[in-house]
């Protein structure tokens, strides 16, 4: 799965949002958020993000924020 990191935090672009096919991505306290049972790992998304905050989880030092990204998209 993908997570959004950091960088997205008071982020206005949108454009991860837009094409992403299966539409998993949630908004959280004050970034976006993927759901990572939702994300079918595809990375149209990655590219697409002006501020680069999509990052694969397989990332070193990804953990917390894939935990972040389901907790928030969870409470959505
Ligand atoms: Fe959506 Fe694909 Fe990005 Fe996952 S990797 S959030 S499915 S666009």
């Amino acid at each position: 799965t993908y997570v959004v990191t950091d960088a997205c935090i008071k982020c206005k672009y949108m454009d991860c949002v837009e094409v992403c096919p299966v539409d998993c991505f949630y908004e959280g306290d004050n970034m976006l958020v993927i759901h990572p049972a939702e994300c079918i790992d595809c990375g149209v998304c990655e590219p697409e993000c002006p501020a680069e905050a999509i990052l694969p989880d397989t990332e070193p030092g990804q953990e917390q924020w894939l935990e972040l990204n389901a907790k928030f998209a969870e409470d959505w």
